[in-house]
């Protein structure tokens, strides 16, 4: 084994462990005596030989040979690092697309379109929501109840879910949503019914082109006097 003309490059080996500040300073070998040539130093590196092949005992013994050996192991580490990064961030980015995709869709089933959230798109979509009466202590007429907090109504056509006072009769009943003058700027019609043991009423109010802000919700079953339950529209 003679020295074989281009040496591997040994300008990227940097000392990783206990083997490389031993084995790479050792044995400087000035005249590359004995030196095997790069083909097969390159070969030797990718442990493409069986590990007793002679030609690794060279390795042993000239500390430029592996030098030479672990640059290309180092450089074959990086690659592979690199390259596993890159599929990371190839994961990542078709993640964060999905995400982008599923968000987009989701936005535009909650306003029911491309357009933003305009009382347009709002009037397009139907929303549950269940509005229980029974912890407001109601007052007859025009006073507001004093406590607990206002009923939160979203914007849009309301599939709504009304659960009465107790006490409240089955029957046919009245809705109305009032701005801050009493005027009703929304209203319905259902019919209440016992449903566990809870005076219920489901009906449609459509509250999308009402601008928000603090309302009242007005129920009475027909010929008898309104309740008036503070409502916040959002
Ligand atoms: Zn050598």
């Amino acid at each position: 084994m003679t020295n074989g003309g281009q040496r591997p490059d040994a300008s990227g080996f940097h000392i990783e462990n206990e083997m490389d500040l031993l084995f790479g300073r050792a044995h400087p070998n000035p005249t590359r005596e004995g030196c095997p040539p790069a083909e097969l130093l390159t070969r030797l590196a990718h442990r493409e030989l069986p590990i007793g092949d002679p030609a690794y005992d060279h390795i042993g013994k000239c500390s430029p040979c592996y030098q030479e050996l672990r640059a290309i192991q180092q450089a074959d580490a990086a690659r592979l690092a690199s390259a596993a990064r890159r599929k990371r961030l190839t994961y990542a980015a078709a993640a964060v697309l999905v995400l982008a995709i599923t968000g987009s869709w989701f936005v535009v089933r909650q306003t029911g379109g491309l357009g933003g959230r305009t009382d347009a798109s709002i009037a397009q979509v139907e929303q549950d929501v269940l509005l229980d009466l029974r912890p407001f202590a109601v007052t007859r007429g025009p006073e507001p109840a004093k406590e607990p907090d206002a009923l939160v109504l979203p914007r849009g056509r309301l599939r709504a879910t009304i659960l009465l006072e107790v006490g409240s009769e089955p029957g046919d009943y009245e809705i109305q949503i009032r701005d801050a003058n009493q005027q009703p700027r929304a209203s319905a019609t259902g019919r209440a019914m016992i449903v566990d043991f809870v005076t219920t009423l489901k009906t449609s109010l459509d509250t999308s082109t009402l601008p928000p802000g603090s309302y009242h919700l007005a129920v009475r079953r027909q010929g008898e006097s309104w309740r008036l339950v503070p409502a916040q529209l959002r």
